[in-house]
């Protein structure tokens, strides 16, 4: 009861010095901020604790408000201190309460009291179920959801003007009385004019719409102007600045750091901060934290609720990047235990299938290669090997180049399970790829052994390779209802040993009758979930992932953070570098005619439209017309074939298919095409707006061209060259290893740009940026370390640590 007592006392100061704001050191509200949540604890009566939050001493504005309006404060908190007192006299409650006015609880907010954070955001007055609908296109739901809907950014309002004081061209703040206010035309639209002023002088204001602000500034109101200030005429004028009325509870559109929220049609920035200011005062409480008391001491991170609430109204920058660390520290961190406990999960739920290792088959399989495998690879393989041997299931994840050859090593691991009496299976992002894989892994067994034809064109077998005959199967979309169902029939007796596919491959129709090894190729669409799902389809195979994407190992350990990581970080020898060069903009024309000349030679291109961020449908039209105008204008004298991700799958197939036999001389496509299709008759690669991409995705992009010994050429034309993409796109030219460009990229373009997880089936990252190496390392080494220590987080201690962990991964599979 101290808090409570010394609270009483300093309010009491506070009246007897007349509302002055002297009775401590600092101000009253840097005080309440500060005693706010000792101050609750203490409290245990629950109608007087949710009155208690209505008076939201935590964020309190004592200091801003004017003198009539602090004593009414004061009076209110006196009220309620008394019933606290007569409330602690339990021994007579009821004669004490007699006679005493009925208690006025929660009137602001009558209807939070009984509400949690998982109610819908319509119970917040003003958020009607249309509204709902649109919060909902921002994945916003429930109070949970709002109280976690964070600023994109911040404006600064916090420089408070005297109005002689004002300078052009920058953010500033006035308190000023209105002199007069009216409608006024501008053009054909009507909009307000006032004139305010203050002790200093006099200023004109305008706003092009919003008529209705006339009427509402009275003569003589006070309001709060924040805004830029203009010359017009050689006078200083506001041009739409925000406004709040000043006897308003608390500044929260002026004066301050302002929040920026991302918005969707139909939302009002003054809307939403009203909102999420009524959320943070009344809920930002509830959010209870779920960490560890040891870990936020070591780390030095803010409560939950302070975190939340100062992110979306930081009392200033400081603070706010403090807010952002202790929250993306949490994503990072549940991270980590997720990815943990899901390693743990499968490697102890069910006992692995421990193959034995056939030398002799692998000797044989390397024998009749055209070439010989890289240091890297052998490498890699051994590790590879070493795993299968053991009677827990592998989960890998193997790094390499664009060409650095990991088709072969998964191809010897696929023969594994073979030789051991399993299934093996490939997946890959599409269907292209998936015929990609069978082909090439029919090329290479059939220099190994003998084909027997069949007659289905999608199954093949070979003899005379194993000691028994090996069956191996392409299973696509494309394949009529009956071949699918024979495939699959096939599939569930055990007669075909590799299948290779789509991620048609983990769906329910799709019964293995003993899959020892499933490998991955392009990890981006197959995330942790789907790891699980796969495990799940029985027999816990061993899991080897496959990524071109080279990540840095300490983003690999967190994203990937339940597979061991193997990396080929060598290409085979006599591999021609990709000639690179970028253009000044301009200079198109000039990369066309070359594009022309190495059609003529028989040689194919692509071209790759600038990336449209904003919106995929905006990007299709954008590539269409581009397409468009190349086969019009450009080259009408040759085959284009246009390629964006808003077709649907099969005509991107045809689309792709067409472009690998030839009939087709250029592939205009948006950066869909990124992922691994192999044409080695294409030699060029140009990138349209080239500046707007990484400089991985760059890469990327380069590795469709170059696969062969002829040399290729990748052209880059930014659409502004400014000194900084210039220098990127110079290091394009000179580096041509990709785990070196993924560096440069984080460190130069920095955030999660570089890699969204979007894709990955882990938690979304809403805060924390993955080139935050720092925060990312201080997550991963608090998480396994209290991991090895509670492993299964039983302790009542950590019960909300365990459901918050459970909430976050809750998220469903998507087969995507
Ligand atoms: P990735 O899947 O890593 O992009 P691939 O496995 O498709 O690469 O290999 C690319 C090409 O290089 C293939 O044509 C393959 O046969 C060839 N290749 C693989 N390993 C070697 C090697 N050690 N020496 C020469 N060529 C190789
Ligand atoms: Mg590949």
């Amino acid at each position: 009861m101290v808090t409570i007592d010394s609270l009483r006392k300093i309010l009491e100061l506070e009246y007897k010095k007349g509302y002055g704001d002297k009775a401590v050191i600092g101000g009253l509200d840097k005080y309440l901020h500060k005693q706010a949540g000792q101050i609750r604890q203490s409290i245990n009566n629950q109608q007087l604790l949710a009155e208690f939050d209505n008076f939201s001493l935590a964020n309190s504005n004592y200091g801003s408000s004017n003198v009539d309006k602090r004593k009414k404060w004061i009076m209110r908190v006196f009220d309620w201190l008394n019933q606290l007192e007569e409330a602690k006299q339990i021994s007579k409650p009821k004669e004490k309460m007699l006679g005493k006015p009925p208690i006025v609880t929660a009137k602001s907010h009558p209807r939070k009291k009984n509400y949690g954070l998982d109610s819908p955001i319509t119970i917040i007055r003003g958020i009607a179920p249309t509204i709902a609908n649109k919060f909902a296109k921002l994945d916003v739901r429930t109070m949970h959801d709002l109280l976690y809907f964070f600023p994109r950014r911040y404006v600064d309002y916090s420089q408070r003007k005297l109005i002689a004081e004002l300078e052009e061209g920058k953010e500033q703040t006035i308190i000023c009385t209105i002199w007069q206010a009216r409608i006024a035309t501008f053009g054909n639209r009507r909009g307000t004019e006032a004139i305010v002023g203050d002790e200093t002088g006099n200023i004109r204001i305008i706003w092009f719409n919003q008529p209705y602000l006339a009427k509402r500034f009275t003569t003589n109101a006070k309001v709060v102007i924040s805004g830029t200030v203009f010359s017009f005429k050689g006078r200083k004028v506001f041009e739409s600045p925000e406004w709040e009325m000043l006897e308003e509870k608390e500044l929260i559109h002026t004066g301050r750091l302002v929040p920026v929220y991302p918005l969707t049609q139909g939302l009002y920035p003054r809307q939403v901060r009203k909102w999420t200011k009524e959320t943070i005062d009344g809920w930002a409480w509830q959010a209870s934290d779920f960490l560890p008391l040891e870990i936020k001491t070591r780390c030095q991170l803010l409560d939950l609720p302070e975190a939340l609430a100062q992110i979306h109204y930081p009392n200033d920058y400081l603070i706010a990047e403090k807010a952002k660390k202790r929250l993306a520290f949490d994503e990072l961190f549940l991270l980590q235990l997720g990815v943990l406990a899901k390693k743990r999960d499968w490697q102890e739920s069910q006992p692995g299938n421990a193959f034995n290792i056939h030398q002799e088959v692998i000797d044989k399989f390397l024998h009749c290669l055209p070439f010989t495998l890289t240091h890297a690879q052998e490498r890699v393989l051994g590790e590879i090997l070493a795993d299968l041997k053991q009677p827990k299931a592998m989960s890998r994840l193997l790094q390499g180049e664009v060409g650095s050859g990991k088709t072969v090593i998964a191809t010897l691991a696929l023969l594994m399970a073979v030789a051991n009496g399993y299934q093996g299976a490939l997946m890959a992002p599409t269907e292209v790829l998936a015929e990609q894989h069978f082909n090439n892994i029919c090329d290479y067994l059939s220099k190994a052994s003998t084909q027997k034809k069949g007659t289905d064109n999608n199954i093949k077998r070979y003899i005379g390779f194993l000691s028994q005959p090996l069956t191996i199967a392409l299973l696509i979309g494309s394949l009529n209802d009956n071949e699918k169902e024979n495939l699959h029939c096939k599939i569930k007796q055990g007669e075909i040993d590799i299948i290779i596919g789509t991620h048609a491959l983990i769906q329910k129709e799709v019964e293995f009758y003993k899959l020892g090894l499933a490998v991955i190729d392009e990890q981006q669409r197959f995330g942790v979930l789907q790891r699980s799902a796969l495990r799940q389809k029985g027999f816990n195979p061993h899991i080897l992932v496959m990524t071109a994407t080279p990540i840095p190992r300490t983003m690999a350990l967190t994203l990937y953070g339940d597979l061991d990581l193997s990396t080929i970080d060598e290409l085979p020898p006599g591999r021609q570098t990709v000639k690179t060069r970028f253009l000044e903009p301009g200079y198109t024309e000039k990369a066309y005619s070359f594009l022309h000349r190495q059609v003529s030679k028989g040689k194919q291109a692509f071209i790759i439209c600038p990336l449209i961020e904003e919106s995929e449908v905006l990007e299709a039209k954008a590539v269409t017309t581009e397409y468009e105008y190349l086969c019009r204008e450009i080259f009408p004298d040759l085959k284009l074939g246009l390629l964006h991700g808003r077709m649907p799958p099969s005509d991107k197939e045809k689309v792709m298919r067409r472009f690998r036999e030839r009939e087709l001389d250029i592939l205009v496509s948006t950066s869909v095409v990124e992922v691994g299709i192999d044409i080695p008759n294409a030699t060029v690669m140009l990138v349209e707006g080239a500046d707007h991409f990484g400089l991985s995705q760059l890469h990327q992009f380069r590795g469709r061209v170059g696969r062969n010994k002829e040399q290729a050429y990748c052209i880059l034309i930014p659409e502004n060259l400014s000194t900084e993409a210039k220098a990127r796109l110079r290091l394009m030219e000179k580096i041509h290893d990709g785990f070196a460009l993924a560096q440069k990229d984080l460190d130069l373009r920095g955030p999660g740009e570089f890699f969204g997880t979007h894709q990955s089936g882990l938690p979304d990252l809403k805060v924390a940026k993955l080139s935050n190496l720092h925060l990312l390392e201080l997550a991963r080494r608090e998480a396994i370390n209290l991991f090895q220590r509670e492993n299964n987080l039983e302790k009542p201690e950590y019960h909300l640590l365990k459901q918050r962990l459970s909430k976050v991964w809750a998220k469903d599979v998507e087969w995507s």
